[in-house]
């Protein structure tokens, strides 16, 4: 029987990636996405594309609410049976600032969405996950970067998934479920125009060791490789896949 993943943030950038690689490779997807309904159907055509018909559902769930994180991981069971991997991926920056100018607003919806979204999910996976399955974070390099005048405020958000990933495969290790991370550097997605820097992925990719940006692709496979068994004897670690940086 197919295994299934569950994906949050997969109708765009490194989550999408993930869930096309996870298709390619067999297994069901479930992921979720906030807004963006067009990127999701998008998504879920990739990933029909390239497994099996009906290996994929998609739902909207702000990770922030804990009736939509409660209700993602439900539609995932309801739909696909159990859950055998996690990817927790969403996550969002606010535009450059120092701290110093930062209001409480978007503090506040940073640290929402990427820890307290994060360790929600985190938790329902805990509750739904079983012996020989796995749950992978998506950190940054941000968190040992610092990110000093772009987002201290989102480099700190990461430093807690780091944290997070330590913690709780402690907690799960004794249940037979591995918790890992991955922290991408510089990656070619719409997150940095989001953040209003469209060009950072020009102006940091070059001065990275690789001498370029990664590609979504290039995380998932790392992502794909930590969940599967391929890893079975790997928890409590974080990748990087930063190209050096
Ligand atoms: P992206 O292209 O901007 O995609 C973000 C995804 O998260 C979208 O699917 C979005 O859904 C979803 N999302 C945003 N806010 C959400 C919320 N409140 N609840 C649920 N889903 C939400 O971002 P990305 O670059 O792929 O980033 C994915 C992860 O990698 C993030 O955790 C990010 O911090 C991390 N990361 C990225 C980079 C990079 O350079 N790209 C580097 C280091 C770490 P909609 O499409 O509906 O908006």
């Amino acid at each position: 029987m197919a295994k299934t993943v569950l994906i949050t943030g997969g109708s765009r950038g490194i989550g999408r990636a993930t869930a096309v690689l996870f298709a390619a490779k067999g297994w069901n997807i479930a992921f979720s996405f906030v807004g963006n309904q067009e990127s999701a159907d998008e998504t879920c055509a990739m990933c029909e594309r390239v497994g099996v018909t009906g290996n994929v559902i998609s739902r909207k769930c702000d990770v922030r609410n804990e009736e939509d994180v409660i209700a993602l991981f439900q539609s995932a069971r309801d739909r696909f049976g159990s859950i055998d991997g996690v990817v927790n991926n969403a996550g969002i920056v606010a535009p450059q600032s120092t701290l110093a100018d930062m209001d409480i607003e978007r503090m506040k919806t940073v640290f929402d969405t990427n820890v307290l979204g994060a360790y929600l999910v985190a938790r329902e996976a805990a509750r739904a996950l079983h012996s020989g399955t796995a749950i992978v974070n998506v950190s940054s390099v941000a968190a040992k970067l610092g990110s000093p005048g772009e987002y201290i405020d989102y480099a700190g958000s990461k430093g807690a998934i780091d944290t997070l990933t330590k913690g709780l495969a402690k907690e799960l290790g004794p249940m037979g479920i591995r918790v890992n991370a991955v922290r991408p550097g510089i990656i070619e997605t719409d997150i940095h125009a989001s953040g209003g820097r469209p060009e950072r992925i020009a102006e940091l990719g070059p001065v990275c060791p690789l001498g370029r940006a990664g590609e979504p692709e290039e995380v998932a496979q790392s992502i794909f490789w930590l969940i599967s068994n391929d890893a079975s004897y790997v928890t409590g670690s974080i990748v990087d896949v930063s190209g050096g940086r």
